[in-house]
């Protein structure tokens, strides 16, 4: 936990969220802002700031959040498709939540290279 991380505060359910997945270590939840038709962020439970941040402890919580995600993406049926799945780091990532997080982006066709 880290305090003012509103992820963090989202695990807790202190703030609201339409949570979609959850299991020991992983949380998915739609995102607030979508930019495609399935637009899911999914979150380990515990407070990692970003993939520049991962440890080999964490390993085990990576593999859960990816499994998650293609579990999740076949339960709605968005896998013969396929979809997308993007992690912003820092600055010029992008990243404008400091807790790692997985965008799942579905539901259209994307393309490359992004913005
Ligand atoms: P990033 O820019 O990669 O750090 O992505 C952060 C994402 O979190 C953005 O797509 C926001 O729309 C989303 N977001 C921020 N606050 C919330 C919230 N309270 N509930 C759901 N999504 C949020
Ligand atoms: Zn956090």
């Amino acid at each position: 936990m880290s305090e003012n991380c509103i992820f963090c505060k989202i695990i807790k359910k202190e703030i609201n969220s339409n949570i979609v997945y959850e299991d020991n270590n992983v949380i998915g939840f739609k995102d607030l802002n979508p930019v495609s038709p399935t637009h899911v962020l999914f979150i380990p439970k515990k407070h990692i700031q970003s993939i520049d941040h991962i440890e080999l402890e964490d390993s085990s919580i990576i593999s859960a959040i990816l499994l998650g995600i293609s579990k999740y993406a076949k339960q709605i049926g968005i896998s013969e498709n396929g979809y997308r799945v993007v992690s912003n780091i820092g600055k010029f990532g992008g990243q404008t939540v400091l807790h790692l997080h997985f965008h799942l982006l579905g539901g259209r066709a994307h393309f490359w290279p992004p913005g």
